[in-house]
This record gives C-alpha cells, sequence and structure tokens, in this order.
C-alpha cells in the first residue's frame, strides 16, 4: 500500500571513517557520528544506500592513472602525504574509492528522486594527479564528468560553498564546458593558490549572516540568469560556522539554516535535481560537529 511518503535517499559506508589521532584537525569519526544522529533523529525518512568502490574506468575520467595506482598500492611517497596530510592507512585508501562513488550514487539518486543526500563527500581539493588538503580523490569532478559521459545529464553545477575554494574541482573541471563551478569562500583560508572557476566569489574573513546570505542569494539569481543546469552537485560545508576550528567566517547556526533552506528552496523550485554532500566541519566537540552537518539533511527532508 502506497502512503504518498517518499523517504529521503542517504548514501553511506560503514568504512567512511578513517583512523586520525586525537589532537589531528579533521574528525576521523564525523561520518558515523553524523550517520549515527541521523538515524536517531530521522530514521523512519531515510532510505539508506550502500556504496560500492569506484572503478578504475570511471576513475581515470578525473585523475591521471599513475596516481590512482599509488593510492591502489599503498606507493604514495611522503611528497604525496605531506599534500593529503592524513595519517595514511588501509582505512584511508578503502574510503576513498568508496566516498568517491558515494557522491555519483547521490547524483543517480537525486535525478530519480530530485533529491539525495551523501553521509561524506566534498573531497574538492583532490587534483588530477595528487591529494590535497585531507582529499585523496575528487568526488565532485568524478560525479560530474562520468554523469556526464554516461550520457545522464548534458550539464552540471557545482555549487561549493565550503568556506574553503574547491581549487581541486575547478582545476580538473576546467577542460569540461558543459560543467559549470561556482565557489563561495573566504578569500583569507587554504587553499592560498586561488583558482579560476566558472564562477568564484571570494569573501572576507569574518564575514556575517546578513551580508553571507545576501550574497548567496544574489549569486543563485546571477546563476540563473547565465545556466539551466541538468543537476546541482552541493556542497554544504559547514565549516563557514562562527566557531569552526579552520573556518574564519561569523555565521551562526541559524544561518547554516537559511543558507541550506535557500539553495535547496531556488533549484527545486526550478524543478533541478540537487545532490548533497557534507563538505568540511571541524570542531573536538563531536556531537555538535554531526548536529551542523545534520542541517542539511533536515532541510531535505521537509522538501520531499
Ligand atoms: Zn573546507
Amino acid at each position: 500500500m502506497s502512503t504518498g511518503f517518499q523517504p529521503l535517499s542517504i548514501i553511506y559506508h560503514q568504512n567512511y571513517d578513517i583512523p586520525v589521532p586525537k589532537i589531528h584537525s579533521f574528525v576521523g569519526s564525523k561520518f558515523s557520528d553524523l550517520f549515527h544522529y541521523l538515524q536517531k533523529n530521522y530514521a523512519s525518512s531515510l532510505n539508506v544506500i550502500t556504496p560500492s568502490s569506484a572503478h578504475l574506468d570511471k576513475l581515470k575520467q578525473a585523475h591521471q592513472i599513475d596516481y590512482i595506482k599509488k593510492v591502489q598500492e599503498n606507493e604514495l611517497t611522503k611528497d604525496y602525504l605531506r599534500l593529503i596530510n592524513l595519517p595514511w592507512s588501509d582505512r584511508l585508501r578503502e574510503r576513498s574509492f568508496l566516498e568517491t562513488e558515494g557522491t555519483l550514487l547521490t547524483a543517480k539518486e537525486a535525478l530519480k528522486n530530485k533529491i539525495a543526500c551523501h553521509v561524506g563527500g566534498g573531497t574538492h581539493h583532490a587534483h588530477f594527479s595528487y591529494g590535497y588538503g585531507f582529499c585523496v580523490f575528487n568526488d565532485l569532478a568524478y560525479t560530474a564528468i562520468n554523469l556526464i559521459e554516461e550520457k545522464l545529464v548534458k550539464n552540471v553545477l557545482i555549487l561549493d560553498l565550503d568556506v574553503h575554494q574547491g581549487d581541486g574541482t575547478i582545476d580538473i573541471c576546467q577542460n569540461y564546458s558543459s560543467i559549470y563551478t561556482c565557489s563561495m569562500h573566504s578569500n583569507e583560508s587554504f587553499p592560498f593558490d586561488k583558482k579560476n572557476g566558472w564562477m568564484d566569489i571570494g569573501l572576507p574573513a569574518k564575514i556575517s549572516d546578513g551580508e553571507y546570505l545576501k550574497t548567496i542569494e544574489e549569486t543563485l539569481k546571477k546563476i540563473k540568469k547565465k545556466v539551466t543546469p541538468d543537476i546541482v552537485l552541493y556542497d554544504a560545508g559547514v565549516d563557514v560556522y562562527e566557531n569552526d576550528k579552520l573556518g574564519n567566517f561569523k555565521i551562526s547556526l541559524e544561518g547554516i539554516h537559511k543558507r541550506d533552506n535557500m539553495v535547496l528552496d531556488h533549484f527545486l523550485n526550478r524543478n533541478i535535481p540537487i545532490a548533497t554532500v557534507i563538505g568540511g566541519g571541524y570542531s573536538k566537540n563531536v556531537n555538535e560537529l554531526a548536529e551542523r552537518h545534520s542541517i542539511i539533511f533536515e532541510k531535505a527532508i521537509k522538501f520531499l
């Protein structure tokens, strides 16, 4: 019997967590923390889907084959690992293949159901031939390119509202005229070598809710005038939060609620499917971090 109720597809794998020392900025348990938080609060509204590992033939659309093989064979040298800035482990290798495919699976679910959310993803600093800033493979570039290669869509908008610029995404996608990258980020934080994507909005540190939300509203209008994408990949990074360990914006929790609501409302009203990834978020308080990352899921459930 159909009740007309549609659960939200969320994509998650129990091997997303990575072993990271407690002193490290990256919270290695944040994926299972978020997943358990979602199960506790929204279990009846969720349809959990598990990804498989990304295949070589699809990965090489976004990454250099030599680099992929180095990851696969545990052969990354110290120079590569210094750029990634995470302790190397079998789990990190395994989860890198899983989460990359996880974002593609999220996008495919969004094409079916208008919206789907990844309990991970947003590894936007990974470049074509090397990983960078906690990112091994670039799930956003991988997804956009493979959606087009598989002829599921003609064009893709990658909307990246993480506090850090998605430099790797821009680099990998720059040769694809049908992938539109829009990044809104801090001018005064990592990565300091900013790239030129389709649309880049660099904001000053310490920006607060009013100005931030106004800029997003204007940006959405500007995007609308230029392109009607077949799908949006939305990086809902919560490192814009005022007390984030690695961010420098002054955005309140209410501001993040309003931001995510505005983005979903805009694209769903235009009948454009949207796939979300969690992006960055850094805090020693793992419960608060899970709650912050859950905002986009809460909003998505309300729109279904
Ligand atoms: Zn970030």
